[in-house]
């Protein structure tokens, strides 16, 4: 014989409940029998009408009405005229009685847990008839049977305690004699010896199938739900989470214990002994595999099984000098608790002799606070004793699996992903049976917490990498582009799983949480919502995910002074954005010291040199150890490419208009010609070597003429070039008729820095840079004479897109 159950979602309306009959048509012509839970949100609708009731709100009468027609609409969907009759009569005068219950609790106004039980036994007394008649018009082979008439409890409304003695004997009487093949029962209710209705706890149809099982023997109970098995962690939080197809009771148990609510954590005790094996199966998917639940069945060695989370949790601490060496402490304070029926669902290690800490649920948090209080009344007067402190709106997260125990360093590799990903752990706490590690966090890290402990211990170290992407002008298109162009690359290669689930420009933002097809941005943006910073950063913080990213494509201060916001919530920021590292020294300390503080990186490699690795050398350097004497540079790429242009045939201005019209410099060229642009260069540089320098420090020898320098236009800028035509031909013929070259030259040498045009001679390095080319020599201890030389393009959309996207990838690998 089989039993087979199905939830609240696979029976919640006709279309499932025919998925239900296919399934049941499906199976071998052996002896089934079949229970099913409340028409998915039936439970609950019972629950809010009573409490209602009880309130004296006549609002009860809306989740009343709404509950008949759930049940009258399935029958007229699901039974055939000719036969709906009966039925209807039947369903309506339960229906009655029902109302007639809550009536009671309304002019009463008080809801006792014997009426509650009562009441709420309709979900499934009803469904499991519902369907009983409507297979019955399929043609199928089916009876009714009420579980109460064979499921006995003790008097526990609410979480009825099973007497299985009788239970099992009823059972096996019933199944033994019932003719029919397949019998449908209502899952959840049961009765007391007295003859009251019980129910068994919420999702304790589970429980009622396994009951059943284990009364009769059965080959196998399977659990037919909205999910494909039992998974490495909820599929609906976590969703890399992967089916585990082989699991035993014992870690089963312990994850269901630990809230993997597929599986109600007291049904796996009546299969236990007999060894019953437990299905878990998708009724929306009914050909994939499922799960196997089974004696030994862990899983060839394999460590961690699965990771699950309970919620609504506050830890209960009671401390005090007066706890030391005083007997008795803990017996009294777990007396307490026991007495008022309060269960403890963790113990952390954090108790010591003089202090107690266990977890507790939510809502028995005040209640045990208040008994507990009362215990250690005396204590408290006198001070010895601190009255309890509570911490609420927690969650325990817990790693799960039987060969944990044999393998160290678990506990370590599960720390510090959280402690990486910034999520405080509260408390910790490991099983007695060392199946599983568990951490007391704060409820709104849970989602942050289990993706990365899911990446940690399930994803072959694939890592996901959520961007959030401000500006999307040039360079910000060029890296969308560069993402999906790699995106395959970078997952297998790499393992980074790269997503970019926010974009904004200065008009539009828009985010997906699944990540934005990077083919349809554009229209995507365009589609989006207005911009909005501070929004865009509420949004990403409220996201809480892990390895988040805030890209930071513009040129705006307004922008970069949010930096510190995005560090101070673990959100990493990569900008091609000077201002920020450029601007006053305190600052720039500030941002790389909260980077350090709060786990998010800050790289800003393309603030120098565009995708040239000119930063990262220099923090390699300095990290193996070496020392910077000395840092020459040609850093800007729009006065080469002036520099280079220009000479005795063409005019300085005509070169300058080229350079501007090609985008080679800011829109703004006095920026790129005044050298303020290359001193923002070497200034990062010297700090990032170590020194403490401002950009009023930096020695700026113009070659521009003052006039040329004080415009206040673009336009007043250029006639200003035409009028000392003549002094750059001057400057141009002076080099010339020396062999040289003009550059624009950084040097940062002895804590100094300094900017200025420079005749290069004939041999020199900086002598043949071509275009807009960049350069840089490091004179270190290491690189004595012959300095370590970086050279390359150090401009333009394309390489600085390469260089963000290189500071990503180094975040990845962090
Ligand atoms: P039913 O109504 O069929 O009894 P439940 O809602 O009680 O279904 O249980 C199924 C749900 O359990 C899934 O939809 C999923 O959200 C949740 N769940 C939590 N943890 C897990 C897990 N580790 N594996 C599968 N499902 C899980
Ligand atoms: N209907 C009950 C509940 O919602 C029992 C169950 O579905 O397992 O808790
Ligand atoms: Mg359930």
């Amino acid at each position: 014989m089989k039993v087979l159950k199905f939830g609240g979602t696979s029976v919640a309306n006709p279309e499932n409940i025919n998925k239900v009959k296919s399934i049941l048509g499906n199976q071998v012509k052996e002896k089934i029998a079949v229970v099913v839970s409340a028409f998915g949100g039936v439970t609950d609708l019972l629950l809010t009408a009573s409490q209602l009731a009880s309130q004296q709100d006549l609002n009860y009468k809306n989740s009343l009405a709404e509950i008949e027609e759930r049940h009258i609409s399935a029958i007229k969907e699901l039974i055939p005229v000719t036969s709906q009759s009966g039925v209807l009569s039947k369903v309506k005068s339960e229906l009655n009685t029902l109302e007639t219950l809550l009536e009671g609790a309304f002019l009463i106004g008080e809801l006792t847990p014997k009426l509650s039980d009562k009441i709420v036994s309709y979900g499934e007394l009803l469904s499991s008839y519902i369907i009983s008649e409507f297979l019955k018009a399929e043609g199928l082979d089916v009876d009714f049977k009420d579980s109460r008439e064979l499921i006995v409890t003790d008097n526990n409304f609410g979480k009825a305690n099973v007497d299985f003695k009788k239970t099992n004997t009823l059972c096996e009487a019933f199944f033994a004699s019932n003719p029919n093949q397949i019998t449908i029962l209502p899952g959840f209710v049961a009765s007391s010896s007295t003859g009251n209705s019980t129910t068994l706890g919420r999702g304790g149809s589970d429980y009622t199938a396994a009951i059943i099982a284990g009364a009769v023997n059965a080959d196998i109970l399977e659990i037919w739900t909205d999910v494909s098995g039992m998974y490495t962690a909820n599929p609906k939080l976590v969703k890399q989470a992967k089916c585990v197809a082989n699991i035993s009771y014992e870690e089963a148990m312990e994850l269901s214990h630990f809230g993997a609510k597929v599986l109600y954590p007291p049904t796996i005790q009546p299969v236990l002994g007999k060894e019953i094996p437990i299905a878990i199966k998708n009724t929306f998917d009914p050909e994939s595999p499922g799960t196997l639940i089974a004696k030994n069945n862990n899983g060839n060695g394999k460590t961690v099984r699965g990771i699950s989370h309970v919620g609504n949790i506050s830890l209960l601490s009671l401390e005090g000098p007066g706890m030391i060496g005083i007997p008795g402490i803990s017996k009294r304070f777990f007396e307490t608790l026991s007495v008022k029926n309060i269960s403890i669902v963790l113990i952390t290690q954090a108790s010591s002799e003089h202090s107690i800490c266990v977890g507790i649920a939510d809502e028995d948090v005040d209640m045990a606070a208040e008994a507990v209080n009362e215990t250690f009344e005396y204590e408290i007067s006198t001070k010895k004793i601190k009255p309890v402190i509570l911490e609420k709106d927690l969650t325990i997260i817990a790693l799960v699996g039987d060969n944990m125990k044999s393998h160290q360093g678990l506990s370590g590799k599960m720390f510090s992903t959280l402690g990486k990903n910034n999520v405080n752990i509260r408390a910790i706490a490991q099983g007695a049976s060392e199946r599983n590690i568990s951490a007391v966090i704060k409820k709104d890290d849970v989602k942050k917490a289990l993706n990365s402990l899911h990446e940690t211990f399930f994803e072959e170290n694939i890592k996901q990498l959520n961007l959030f992407v401000m500006g999307v002008g040039n360079v910000g298109s060029k890296f969308l582009d560069q993402i999906q162009q790699q995106k395959k690359y970078l997952k297998e290669e790499l393992k980074l799983n790269v997503r970019v689930i926010g974009i904004s420009n200065s008009r539009k933002m828009a985010f997906d949480e699944n990540g934005i097809s990077l083919k349809e941005w554009e229209s995507i943006l365009g589609n989006g919502e207005a911009a909005d910073k501070q929004a865009f950063f509420e949004r990403i913080k409220s996201l809480n995910y892990r390895n988040s990213i805030f890209v930071d494509n513009t040129a705006s201060a307004e922008v970069s002074d949010s930096y510190p916001d995005y560090l101070k919530n673990s959100i990493s920021v990569v900008t091609c954005n000077k201002i920020a590292c450029s601007s006053n020294f305190e600052h720039y300390k500030n941002l790389k010291h909260l980077a350090k503080q709060y786990n998010s990186p800050f790289l800003f490699e393309t603030n120098v040199g565009a995708g040239l690795p000119i930063i990262d050398t220099l923090k390699h350097l300095i990290a193996s150890g070496d020392k910077i004497r000395k840092i020459q540079a040609v850093l800007s790429g729009s006065l080469n490419f002036v520099f280079n242009t220009f000479n005795d045939s063409v005019t300085f201005h005509d070169v300058v208009k080229q350079a501007q019209e090609q985008g080679y410099t800011e829109p703004d060229p006095t920026i790129d010609l005044s050298g303020v642009d290359v001193m923002r260069k070497i200034l990062i540089l010297a700090r990032e070597s170590g020194h403490q320098l401002d950009i009023d420090d930096i020695e700026n020898e113009p070659f521009l003429p003052k006039e040329s320098l004080e415009t206040n236009s673009n336009e007043a800028f250029f006639e200003s070039l035409k009028k000392y035509e003549a002094d750059f031909q001057k400057m141009y013929k002076d080099a010339a008729d020396k062999d040289c070259k003009l550059k624009y030259v950084a040097q940062f040498e002895d804590g100094k820095a300094k900017v200025g045009l420079q005749q290069i001679p004939k041999g020199h390095d900086f002598y043949n840079l071509e275009g807009s080319d960049n350069i840089v020599l490091f004179f270190t201890d290491r690189y004595v004479n012959q300095p370590l030389i970086i050279k390359g393009a150090g401009a333009g959309a394309d390489v600085t897109a390469s260089g963000i996207f290189a500071d990503i990838v180094r975040i990845g690998n962090f």
